[in-house]
């Protein structure tokens, strides 16, 4: 490989058998992603038991990504995903930190199953946070308990998927998870208008009516896809609003003209949109209006998506496609790493990503860590992977990649 640093320039922290320490691993020659951007190359030690020092030109390294928005389906689908599944998936795809969404089988709506997941989450080698539903089962008439969620470990409240909450029931849900501390997710779409821009605009305008009459609250708005909710989403924080917002990879790199070559592989909720609306949603992340990209990780089996299931796999591709956009790395910063922890309330705790920006490979869905081989872009040519993940100052992936 000739990518080790000779042997005087090697160094070794605390051993993982010296006393219990985590041991530090150094690497050289890495640039940074940081707040400011990408540093000039440096040398850099991170906690990382069990690994060797190394050469790292040419590499990246950045605190691991957080994924606000991800549907393990763990209860009830082990067809589509599990915990386990998921987070191999994650970890391969730069993700130590995974936010699962409340829509599993059964519904995470009451105290209890917000405890038994993060019981069972503490067991995975990333770290996975749970949202709790905003209302029982999902069918936006009786609210879940808040406050019961909070105590039992749940992040944020969300009944992404669906949005059946009324202004009046949303107004009440807010100002309930305010009591709680914990922020609302939405899946923004009025469902009796359809999936269409409108649907999206009106479901938005609407939550921000209710966030104004919720003194305290804070609504972050899910996958937003269009020009019209953006402008929306603008408008409120300018007027001081507690608005955040999400964009997920697909969106930015994809459009509705995308679809007619997908087939049922390109459905999605919300759909693709126009190429004006995809210029506005990457606009609004380079801008800040949108703060987070999100992937929406919505893995399924081959048969239900055939049956024209929305929803694309996610952890896998995100990186790779977020480099193809060329996008500043300091918005990559601020969208990958910073903003979700701060909407959520975590903090980084000894986890890494190594990525290997110019590594160019093709999408094959089936060497997917994840159960869901569903995404759009199988077949494409890439560039950009991740070569190392640590957690909990642990390294839970190292990609032997060969280079030419
Ligand atoms: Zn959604």
């Amino acid at each position: 490989m000739g990518r080790r640093p000779p042997s005087r320039d090697r160094w070794r922290g605390c051993g993982a058998h010296s006393g219990g320490t985590t041991a530090l691993m150094r690497l050289h020659h890495v640039r940074q992603l940081t707040s400011h951007g990408l540093s000039s190359p440096r040398t850099v030690a991170i906690a990382a038991g069990g690994a060797e020092d190394r050469d790292a030109t040419g590499l990246i390294l950045s605190p691991g990504w957080l994924d606000l928005h991800a549907h393990l389906r763990d209860p009830g689908f082990p067809e589509k995903e599990t915990l386990t599944s998921g987070a191999a998936s994650a970890a391969f795809g730069g993700f130590t930190h995974v936010v699962a969404m409340a829509n599993t089988m059964p519904v995470t709506d009451k105290p209890d199953r917000v405890r038994e997941l993060v019981a069972r989450a503490a067991d995975l080698p990333i770290r996975v946070s749970v949202v709790a539903a905003v209302s029982i089962g999902l069918e936006g008439r009786q609210l879940t308990d808040a406050t019961g969620m909070k105590a039992a470990g749940a992040v944020a409240l969300s009944d992404d998927g669906r949005h059946l909450l009324a202004a009046e029931t949303l107004g009440r849900a807010l100002r309930a998870a305010a009591r709680a501390g914990l922020p609302v997710l939405i899946h923004a779409q009025s469902e009796h208008l359809g999936n269409g821009p409108d649907a999206e605009a009106t479901a938005v305008a609407e939550a921000l009516r209710s966030l104004a009459q919720a003194p305290g609250a804070r609504l972050h708005i899910q996958h937003v896809s269009t020009r019209a909710a953006v402008d929306l989403i603008s408008a409120a924080k300018r007027q001081g609003f507690a608005v955040t917002a999400e964009v997920t990879p697909h969106h930015l790199a994809l459009t509705a003209g995308d679809v007619a070559s997908l087939g049922p592989f390109g459905n999605v909720s919300p759909p693709l949109r126009s190429i004006d609306d995809r210029a506005a949603v990457r606009e609004a992340l380079d801008q800040g209006v949108i703060d987070v990209i999100a992937t929406d990780h919505a893995p399924h089996e081959i048969a239900a998506k055939a049956a024209g299931a929305n929803g694309f796999h996610g952890f896998e591709t995100a990186l790779a496609v977020l480099i193809g956009l060329g996008l500043d790395p300091a918005v990559l910063y601020r969208a990958c790493v910073q903003r979700p922890r701060e909407i959520i309330g975590q903090s980084v705790e000894d986890e890494w990503i190594l990525i290997d920006p110019d590594r160019e490979w093709t999408v094959d869905s089936s060497s997917f860590k994840s159960r869901g081989k569903n995404t759009p872009f199988d077949g494409r040519r890439v560039r950009g992977r991740i070569v190392m993940t640590v957690c909990r100052g642990q390294v839970i992936v190292e990609r032997m990649l060969q280079r030419v």
